[in-house]
């Protein structure tokens, strides 16, 4: 039995998944059960970070996944943002690294710069 927080949404219920049967209680909501389900069989997050930008008024630009990416593919994607430059201007949700990683999730400015 694994025990964990849904991070759905505020609220934090606390689950139990069985891993053999994938069977999840303590959640309040449908979500909470998939977030338990997934968290066992394939967890998934957003990344969120930074990248250096050229001719902007500060040195770092954040940025994150337009959507979850497999956990175990977090730290590949922290080094290619660590080996990024961006160039002024940048607009909020423009797409800067197509694919990153193979994972489908695109890397995307988290404002206007
Ligand atoms: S189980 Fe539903 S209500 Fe509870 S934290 Fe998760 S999303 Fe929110």
């Amino acid at each position: 039995m694994k025990e964990m927080v849904c991070i759905v949404c505020p609220r934090g219920c606390r689950l139990k998944v069985d891993e053999a049967t994938l069977e999840v209680t303590g959640n309040t909501c449908p979500r909470g059960a998939e977030y338990g389900r997934n968290e066992v069989t394939r967890p998934m997050r957003t990344v969120t970070g930074s990248v250096a930008i050229t001719g902007g008024i500060h040195p770092r630009l954040a940025v994150r996944t337009d959507r979850a990416v497999p956990k175990e593919k977090m730290f590949d994607i922290m080094n290619v943002l660590h080996g990024f430059t961006a160039c002024a201007p940048v607009k909020r949700g423009e797409v800067l690294i197509a694919d990153v990683c193979g994972t489908g999730a695109n890397v995307i400015s988290s404002r206007d710069m």
